[in-house]
């Protein structure tokens, strides 16, 4: 993680967390901007990831912030079929592709697909649910280039 990354986007962090009613800590600022850097963590990679750049925090703590991060809907959380949650920005609709043999991630954007989802269930409600976000994982193999 660099030092001047950090500083870009200090102040856009300050306010997201600000803003989702949490006190502005230097701890969440450095978890949430390491959501940002590192690929689908989960919260022992954000806890090295902390031990690395001399931030002593417990992975409790760590754990407690992503969670409470994810509640408010900072970030978003995914579960993988091994169970394992992983975290990562918000980003604007895209999915995953997963490969089980690897526990490997990668994101997948389609803007015709997320178009189709939405205007799908738009025009078919599900009975006695609302929608806050779609989540589409694809699971299979990545094959070598
Ligand atoms: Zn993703």
């Amino acid at each position: 993680m660099k030092k001047e990354m950090i500083m870009n986007d200090l102040k856009s962090n300050q306010k997201r967390i600000a803003d989702a009613g949490l006190k502005v800590t230097q701890q969440r600022l450095a978890i949430l901007e390491l959501i940002r850097t590192l690929e689908h963590p989960c919260t022992e990679n954000v806890y090295e990831s902390l031990q690395k750049n001399s931030l002593d925090v417990s992975l409790g703590t760590v754990y407690n912030t992503l969670e409470s991060f994810a509640d408010r809907g900072l970030i978003s959380r995914m579960v993988t079929e091994t169970g394992l949650v992983r975290y990562e920005p918000n980003c604007d609709g895209h999915y995953h592709l997963y490969s089980r043999e690897e526990n490997r991630i990668e994101d997948y954007k389609n803007e015709e697909l997320q178009q189709y989802l939405a205007d799908y269930f738009k025009r078919n409600k599900i009975p006695g649910f609302s929608i806050d976000e779609i989540q589409v994982q694809i699971t299979g193999r990545f094959e070598s280039e």
